[in-house]
């Protein structure tokens, strides 16, 4: 069913275990939780609270510190807006950096908007962002400091530890958008300064739809969602307690089977991203090679169009994604890449695989037999040419640097 599928960071299947253990929840056990008094909304409340605990029990958390949301993107506007609006009067800057997800630099955009001033950090040509920067940052009015865990596309892994660290000994709060990592890293909140954290559902193979943002005890945020006070009045609305139920085993089993995971997964990803950096010239490895997720490989192919890469490798069935599946609607580069320093023209070369739990050797070799043969036609016919560069302003024409 995933043969050939090298792109998990985009979308995930959803482990079947989880399918089995949420189908009961939709046809049999379909109460509203907050019904009282009656046994299906007793088992509705239940189901929900053994999700609420196993999310929290793979993070280190307290059940009562996580908030179940619709996903990651919903879980990051609540940590950003809502500490925002519940420590306004205390200051109105907010430090990030220029890699976040755009469900992060877009609800900063949007505060900034309301009159918050945004510290957007840079990263170093690897991504990192440096801790020396964001404590350089804080003034007396940051209010918070939201930095991913891992940079999904190019699989850099941010100190956020240093940076939680920095932000906690200042008295700023910290939150970090743990999506792209949660399969691959473990995260403890019990003994890191994390005070706000996006969880997302389907990285862990869990169903779409689904997140959570945790909580640390005592930090306060204003709502963003009004109406009938679920989840603490933090997010009202009926729950979406199947999904919840699918969220929490998917998050026990990943526990379990991380380790496992990695061990067989990280041997794959390297066979990939040595054997294209070696087999086929003038390619360059995006990102770091070590302090990098397991699972991800992304590699520019000079001279070469994202685009054309992808739809001729997805002729021959394998998909892969070109730069961030989020900006795949537009024609630009990755904004992550041009960060990185990377050459517009470059940046439009680079392919994003990544591996995940149903990932085979034979996805690695379907690779191999198609990839080279495609780089050269492809080079062939393409307009970049060696010494050539991007004209921004007269886009499609290049001309000699
Ligand atoms: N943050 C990161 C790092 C992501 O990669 C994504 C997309 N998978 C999101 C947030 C948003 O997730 P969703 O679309 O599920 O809300």
């Amino acid at each position: 069913m995933t043969k050939g599928y090298l792109d998990y960071q985009s979308a995930s299947p959803v482990d079947p275990r989880v399918v089995e253990a949420m189908t009961p929840h939709m046809i049999e056990h379909f109460g509203n939780p907050s019904i009282l008094f009656r046994s299906d909304g007793d088992a509705a409340r239940q189901a929900l609270e053994e999700a609420r605990e196993r999310v929290a029990g793979f993070t280190g958390a307290t059940p009562a510190e996580i908030v179940f949301t619709s996903g990651a993107t919903e879980a990051n506007n609540m940590a950003l807006k809502g500490v925002a609006l519940k420590f306004q009067s205390k200051g109105k800057h907010i430090i990030s950096s220029v890699v976040e997800h755009r469900s992060v630099i877009t609800p900063l955009k949007y505060l900034e908007r309301l009159g918050f001033e945004v510290t957007s950090l840079p990263v170093d040509a690897e991504g990192f962002v440096n801790p020396d920067d964001v404590e350089a940052a804080i003034r007396d009015d940051t209010i918070l400091v939201s930095v991913m865990t891992a940079v999904g596309e190019v699989g850099t892994i941010q100190p956020v530890g240093k940076i939680a660290d920095i932000a906690k000994a200042a008295g700023v709060l910290f939150h970090t958008d743990a999506t792209a990592a949660e399969a691959w890293i473990p995260i403890d909140v019990s003994t890191l300064p994390f005070d706000l954290m996006t969880l997302s559902s389907n990285d862990i193979y869990g169903p779409r739809g689904v997140g959570a943002l945790y909580i640390r005890k005592g930090t306060k945020l204003e709502a963003l969602v009004h109406g009938g006070g679920q989840e603490r009045g933090l997010r009202s609305g009926t729950e979406n307690v199947p999904g919840i139920v699918g969220f929490g085993l998917a998050a026990e089993i990943m526990g379990d089977e991380m380790e496992a995971d990695t061990a067989r997964v990280k041997p794959m990803r390297d066979r990939l991203m040595d054997g294209i950096l070696e087999g086929i010239e003038d390619t360059t490895l995006n990102g770091p090679r070590d302090l990098r997720l397991p699972n991800n490989a992304n590699i520019r192919l000079a001279y070469i169009e994202g685009e054309s890469l992808l739809l001729s490798l997805d002729m021959e069935g394998i998909s892969v994604s070109s730069g961030s599946a989020c900006s795949a609607k537009t024609l630009e580069p990755s904004y992550v890449q041009l960060a990185m320093g990377i050459k517009h023209e470059e940046a439009h070369g680079s392919l994003q695989f990544t591996f995940g739990r149903w990932s085979t050797d034979e996805d690695v070799d379907m690779v191999f037999e198609v990839l080279p043969g495609i780089t050269k036609r492809l080079r062939e016919m393409s307009a970049f040419k060696p010494g050539m560069t991007y004209d921004k302003e007269n886009f499609g024409h290049h001309g000699p640097a």
